[in-house]
């Protein structure tokens, strides 16, 4: 284990002692908890409302795809009793109500500044703070900076030419317009079958004219078998919710489920046929990939599993060749993330619906008219773009993150993300990652994993407040270490088999490696807890 090192302390106070950057799930929870440590915290918020990515990605059919009454913060026991979820998988304009109601509850608002995209920090290594800037021309020291960006907040575009060109509307998933889109009657183009292609495409279908979708990649998709709860699940769950929350925490995952204990391979076809089926009947996103131990690791487990997602593709899309483009046959069940959906391959058995599949056909580019492919012109009115984002790291990397030396993040991760835990990192003294590259973030539950850094950086920060301490700060030796454990880790796992944007292959030109640390959030919860308990082992204090 490294160990801290110690050095003295400045006397000089900066304009406020943190700034957050976001107001989304972590930026709320950072404020609340900086407040109740008596810090002067601003929080910049980029949209004109907060929420985060559930005020940005409000396409038709957003929504979570982790269950209302676990995908929601723990640390209140009141707000579990008070907060009713209306359906088992909660919808984006539930989840922001949420957000809303935990603002008001708290009394965040006073310390949000909307409209306020932070657009640049700098690191004064003679003061020990940060000075941070603003679109808005602000400009504000900070003893501690705080990155609650998100790790899909970026959004990225298709990367061919002529999007401006298009003569109708054209809609990014990530940046819907409040108002709302008017499909009736029009032919609709979407490009991208993610997560939002997946869950927007098939409410688009009640009301286009004609819809074409483009595939790169096709995905696995389940069931979400979504539906209102009841008044008796709602009173059940909240009577053991102590216990509940409890249990997320101790978790692999930041949700409570049963964990397997065999191998694919040492059951019959028929056995793991019936298991399947029965995860599949759980509408639950990793009920399948959950059937045995060795789904993530071993590529003939896993296609045991892939076989039988296709099988029900194969099941549900009347036209065999539709059916086999919708099919992925290039990676393994899991390593993209996979979608849960409501009706989308049906969707492609209605007659105005068609697959354009762009792996036999690449996209060229966007006319006035619609979208060209290598073989044809597909005219639309209406351009969606379901393409994604520069995920992990492009919150970050987009602002002007300038520490020790005058080296910006960016130059520090120009062959992929270096962090400790994915907390901060070697050279950015007082900055801190919620939810960074190289946590577990994005392959656990969020609001979990949101909680579980918020509160090890609060303790942080108390930690130097009580010390007297100003600076904190990763040893370079430290993440060297992490980066290694985290590449090590993923290696072991089918994960960095699949060009997805857990790898940074979505992004052209952006550097491969996996940017989650695949370890487990219990495992990787209680590694954070032993540096802290040691004082915080491999970070240089001043
Ligand atoms: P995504 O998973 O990255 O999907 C983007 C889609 O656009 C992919 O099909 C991709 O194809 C395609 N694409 C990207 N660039 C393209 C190009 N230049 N030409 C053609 N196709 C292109 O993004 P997302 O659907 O927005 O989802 C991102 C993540 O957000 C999800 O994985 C999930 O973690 C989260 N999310 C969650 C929910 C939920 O809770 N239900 C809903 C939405 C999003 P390739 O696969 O070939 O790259």
């Amino acid at each position: 284990m490294p160990t801290a090192t110690f050095t003295a302390p400045s006397t000089a106070r900066p304009d406020t002692d943190a700034v957050i950057v976001g107001a989304g799930m972590s930026g709320l929870y950072q404020l609340l908890k900086l407040r109740e440590l008596g810090l002067r915290t601003v929080v910049f918020e980029a949209g004109d409302d907060i929420g985060g990515t559930w005020y940005w990605n409000r396409y038709p059919g957003a929504r979570c795809d982790i269950e209302s009454m676990t995908y929601s913060y723990s640390f209140s026991p009141e707000l579990d009793q008070e907060w009713v979820w209306s359906e088992r998988y909660a919808s984006q304009p539930e989840i922001l109500r949420y957000l809303h109601h935990v603002a008001d509850r708290f009394a965040l608002r006073p310390d949000i500044t909307l409209r306020t995209r932070v657009t640049r920090a700098v690191y004064d290594e003679t003061a020990r703070w940060w000075e941070v800037s603003t679109d808005t021309g602000q400009r504000l020291t900070t003893r501690f900076l705080i990155m609650a960006s998100g790790c899909s907040t970026v959004p990225k575009g298709p990367e061919v030419p002529g999007v401006e060109e298009f003569a109708g509307p054209v809609h990014h998933t990530a940046r819907w317009p409040r108002e709302g889109v008017e499909f009736a009657g029009r032919r609709v183009a979407v490009i991208g079958t993610g997560a939002s292609g997946v869950q927007c495409v098939p409410l688009i279908a009640r009301r286009a004219a004609e819809l074409t979708v483009f595939q790169r990649t096709p995905v696995y998709a389940l069931p979400a078998l979504n539906r209102p709860l009841t008044d008796a699940e709602v009173t059940a769950r909240k009577a053991e919710y102590p216990e509940f929350r409890a249990a997320q925490r101790r978790s692999k995952g930041g949700s409570v489920l049963a964990m397997p204990t065999r191998s694919a391979l040492e059951v019959t076809a028929e056995e793991r046929h019936a298991r399947y089926e029965a995860a599949w009947s759980e509408g639950v996103l990793s009920a399948v990939l959950r059937s045995y131990t060795d789904l993530l690791a071993d590529a003939r487990a896993n296609e045991t599993a892939a076989e039988f997602v296709r099988g029900k593709i194969r099941s549900t899309v009347a036209d065999p060749a539709t059916a086999e483009l919708l099919s992925p046959r290039t990676y393994p069940f899991g390593t993209k993330r996979p979608c849960l959906d409501t009706g989308y391959y049906a969707t492609f058995n209605l007659p105005h619906v068609r697959l354009v599949d762009l792996k036999s056909t690449p996209l060229v580019e966007i006319t006035a008219k619609g979208v060209r492919t290598a073989e044809e012109e597909h005219p639309a009115d209406v351009l969606v773009l379901a393409t994604g984002f520069d995920s992990m790291t492009g919150a970050l990397t987009t602002i002007d993150l300038v520490g020790r030396g005058g080296v910006t993040l960016r130059e520090k991760w120009a062959r992929g993300p270096v962090t400790y835990l994915g907390l901060g990192c070697a050279g950015f003294p007082n900055l801190f990652t919620v939810t960074g590259p190289l946590s577990p973030s994005v392959l656990t539950n969020m609001a979990v994993s949101i909680e579980q850094h918020v509160e090890w950086i609060t303790d942080c920060v108390r930690f130097l407040r009580d010390g007297e301490l100003t600076e904190i700060e990763g040893t370079a030796e430290a993440e060297r270490a992490w980066v290694a454990h985290a590449a090590e880790v993923a290696g072991r796992t089918l994960y960095p088999t699949a060009e997805s944007w857990y790898t940074g292959a979505n992004v052209p030109g952006k550097p491969r490696g996996f940017l989650a640390y695949p370890g487990g959030a219990d495992v990787y919860r209680e590694r954070c807890d032993a540096v802290a308990r040691d004082g915080y082992a491999g970070f240089t204090i001043t």
